[in-house]
């Protein structure tokens, strides 16, 4: 019986890695010019972690987490998304201090059990960074000047980017009552989900994609207006920093994220060009979070960017990086016993070279050399051993030029190894 793969989970071909390989080259790139550094943390975690971190009255939370038992009896998820993981380890593995700025990023996979369609898998991956340790507000505009640059990087136009803020703990709350009482009056007008969520998570309606809800809150109570004088010199600043870097932006009062820690600055980075699924990255401050994990109360921000998105938006010259590659083709026995040696010594000088080992007809071997797009094809038979010499053949040219058997390797390396270029 043939098994394939499950529903909403993609694989990535030889064909499209290239794309991959170089976003995550870029990403690495940007983020450690910037001072960030890797860490790479488990695919799973205790479900409680990403409980109180993500919080209640969210879709990831209420319907979205793969969550199973394992043997003992634990309740164990996949990650539905870095941040809770990296805080938990900048916890756990005392990274976090008073003076310490921590500049932390991942790469990898997340799960999440959604309706599969174009832009929204259920194993999908991120890019993502987090900075723990300060709240001033020209770092939150640092962290959008930063993916805005890798962005550009990319070659990727047509992106806007949103901002909000939502406030402290000092003034959230006030607002969270006043949009509360706000949705009350609403009442029938929202879907069965908001109604719920006007309880457990009333900022999260805005986030609804119900057309009814979306009438229904055209007039609901802008954060913006609840701001304490804190969180409103923060935003100033924030504002201010990217006017003066240039960088544009919009501000969306309804961009609320799903997610309970964020705290003031939040922020999309979006697109017309992906339909319905619009939103390339997102992310936004979490003053809150380190502490409702049981750290030492820590300020911080990230961001987290979807990278089959930002695949979908890429210029079809990124990652086209084919490599130079020398075929071997060996005609007869002796050369074929030749062969694993040369190509072993070519490799180990950063060639990449190739052959297969069937013996076929030079023809044939010529065939398969133009097909996989080789530079050179070096040619071995009976009458070039006898002569000590390998017919090297340039195949964009056509020319070709006897090269002595004993310096066939090195002449190869310093042609073709990316060491030597
Ligand atoms: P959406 O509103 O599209 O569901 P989200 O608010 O759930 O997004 P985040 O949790 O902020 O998304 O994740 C950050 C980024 O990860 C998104 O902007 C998107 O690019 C990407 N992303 C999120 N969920 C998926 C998914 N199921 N498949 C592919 N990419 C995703
Ligand atoms: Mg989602």
């Amino acid at each position: 019986m043939k098994i394939g793969a499950i529903r909403g989970v993609k694989d990535i071909l030889p064909a499209e890695i290239g794309k991959w390989q170089e976003v995550e080259f870029a990403a690495r790139e940007t983020l450690e010019n910037h001072g960030y550094r890797e860490i790479r943390i488990p695919v799973f975690e205790y479900t409680e972690l990403f409980a109180r971190s993500i919080g209640q009255g969210t879709d990831i939370i209420e319907k979205e987490m793969y969550t199973f038992e394992d043997s003992k009896g634990s309740k164990i998820s996949l990650r539905p998304e870095g941040t809770a993981g990296v805080v938990r380890a900048a916890i756990e593995h005392h990274l976090l201090g008073p003076s310490a700025i921590n500049k932390l990023y991942y790469i990898g996979p997340m799960f999440r059990h959604e309706r599969p369609q174009k832009g929204r898998y259920r194993q999908f991956y991120q890019i993502g960074a987090e900075l723990l340790g300060t709240d001033n507000p020209r770092v939150d505009a640092e962290v959008l000047s930063m993916l805005h640059l890798l962005l550009q990087h990319l070659g990727i136009a047509g992106i806007s980017l949103e901002l909000n803020s939502l406030g402290c703990k000092a003034c959230r709350p006030v607002y969270r009552a006043t949009l509360q009482d706000f949705l009350k009056a609403a009442g029938d007008a929202l879907c069965n989900d908001c109604k719920r969520r006007t309880d457990l998570n009333p900022l999260r309606v805005l986030d609804c994609k119900n057309p009814h809800c979306r009438e229904a809150t055209r007039e609901a109570p802008s954060v913006l207006a609840s701001l304490c004088r804190e969180c409103m010199d923060h935003f100033e600043t924030v504002k201010v920093t990217l006017d003066e870097l240039a960088l544009p932006y919009e501000i969306n009062e309804r961009l609320v994220r799903g997610l309970d820690y964020y705290t003031r600055t939040t922020f999309e980075f979006t697109t017309h060009q992906l339909g319905a699924q619009n939103a390339v990255a997102a992310g936004g401050r979490y003053d809150g979070l380190v502490e409702e994990l049981g750290g030492p109360a820590t300020p911080g921000i990230g961001f987290a960017l979807g990278m089959e998105r930002l695949i979908a938006l890429l210029p079809d010259t990124v990652g086209r990086r084919d490599r130079d590659v020398l075929y071997l083709a060996p005609l007869g026995k002796a050369a074929i016993d030749r062969t694993p040696h040369l190509l072993h010594e070519l490799r180990r000088r950063g060639v990449c070279a190739e052959t297969d080992y069937q013996g076929k007809s030079l023809k044939s071997q010529m065939k398969k050399a133009d097909k996989m797009r080789a530079r050179y094809v070096g040619i071995l038979g009976d009458d070039e051993l006898n002569e000590g010499v390998v017919l090297l053949r340039n195949m964009e040219n056509k020319d070709q030029q006897k090269v002595p058997l004993d310096k066939f390797v090195e002449v190869i390396s310093t042609t073709l190894s990316r060491d030597h270029s």
